[in-house]
């Protein structure tokens, strides 16, 4: 558990500013949110913390030089929005960064970056290096070449897996609401200050998005949550549109959700290995490798397998199901889909338990 007040001890903070949150009821760069913004991270930079930014909005500042009137649907004008607008986005950044004599840099992600285990390090050696040079890195995914499949999707999760890759000692997602809410819409809608663990009864408070220029809206944020509170990060929800959110947050002010960091975290090779894949195919395994798995902390057998779904090879990360066809682990496998179709076993386990990870 981490209190409010131990916030201000943390030093590497992640912090997400949402499309609604950098652009005005027109849909345009809100400049003087920005230059406030600015200025809030010059302020916690003096305090001492480190900062990495992922930033959305490069549709949105796109849109408008392309002609739309409306965020468009279609993949190509979407990304063609995104190039334009990821240009205009960075030169306002670095002139309002310029104020307060901060450097930027831009780091565009794609999905395959992180999935990758090389690449994976090397985003990281890279990160690092910005910020011992004392430079605020900007992320965003580089949606002008993400293809569909293959996109982190929203940059809630692309700024929970930052946070959990560098890692970061806090994340802080900055939108439109205050926070969580239980009863989000009705006369009874109240903010929830604090979440301990992630269970189906949060997951039941969020709700998809209606705005024109957001992607996820709050069910996106509690999978960040799910990422960062397992990677031991706290992440925090709050309204980024307040004066001086940024600042109020560290100095342990009772605004926004807290969800507290998971006991049961994950080390990084496994976060690594749960987060950053899409997995290529299941595994349905019977009720007595289910119990060794989870229960003892087992390797995956062959005798364990009861069907293979879908085509991959060695190395690979893959679902593990159980009877009734629910993910309960994931894992990378020694042996490809092929060969244990044919029956063939693999000359060890199909999973080590070292590469597999309960969910
Ligand atoms: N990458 C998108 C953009 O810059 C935003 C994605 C998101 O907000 O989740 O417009």
């Amino acid at each position: 558990m981490i209190s409010r007040k131990q916030l201000k001890d943390v030093t590497r903070i992640v912090i997400k500013l949402g499309t609604g949150v950098i652009t005005n009821s027109d849909k345009h760069p809100d400049l003087p949110r920005m230059v406030h913004l600015a200025s809030q991270v010059n302020e916690l930079r003096r305090m001492g913390k480190e900062v990495v930014i992922v930033s959305s909005g490069a549709v949105a500042a796109g849109r408008h030089v392309l002609g739309f009137k409306s965020k468009p649907t279609e993949l190509a004008d979407l990304q063609a929005c995104a190039a334009v607008g990821q240009c205009s986005l960075m030169s306002i950044y670095q002139k309002l960064f310029s104020i307060y004599q901060i450097n930027i840099a831009q780091v565009l992600l794609t999905h395959d970056d992180l999935e990758d285990h090389d690449r994976y390090l090397n985003v990281r050696s890279t990160l690092q290096s910005l910020i011992q040079n004392q430079i605020v890195p900007i992320i965003n995914e580089n949606d002008t070449v993400s293809v569909e499949e293959l996109k982190f999707g929203d940059n809630d999760r692309l700024s929970a897996l930052v946070a959990s890759l560098l890692p970061a000692d806090l994340l802080i997602l900055l939108t439109t609401i205050d926070g969580l809410m239980q009863d989000f819409g009705q006369p009874t809608q109240k903010l929830i200050p604090n979440v301990e663990k992630i269970d189906d009864t949060i997951r039941v408070l969020a709700s998809g998005t209606r705005s024109d220029t957001a992607v996820g809206g709050m069910k996106t944020k509690i999978m960040a949550a799910e990422i960062s509170t397992r990677s031991c990060i706290p992440m925090l929800i709050a309204d980024g549109r307040k004066r001086d959110i940024l600042p109020q947050l560290i100095q342990g002010e009772e605004i926004g959700t807290l969800f507290q960091p998971d006991d049961d975290f994950l080390p990084g090779r496994k976060r690594w290995i749960a987060f950053c894949h899409y997995p290529k195919g299941s595994l349905i395994v019977d009720q007595g490798a289910h119990e060794a798995i989870v229960q003892r902390g087992k390797s995956l057998l062959f005798p364990g397998v009861r069907a293979v779904h879908g085509d991959f090879s060695e190395g690979d990360v893959v679902s593990i199901k159980d009877e009734r066809n629910r993910e309960f682990a994931r894992g990378m496998v020694e042996i490809s889909s092929t060969k244990l179709k044919l029956n063939e076993p693999p000359a060890e386990e199909v999973i080590h338990r070292n590469n597999l990870v309960l969910l």
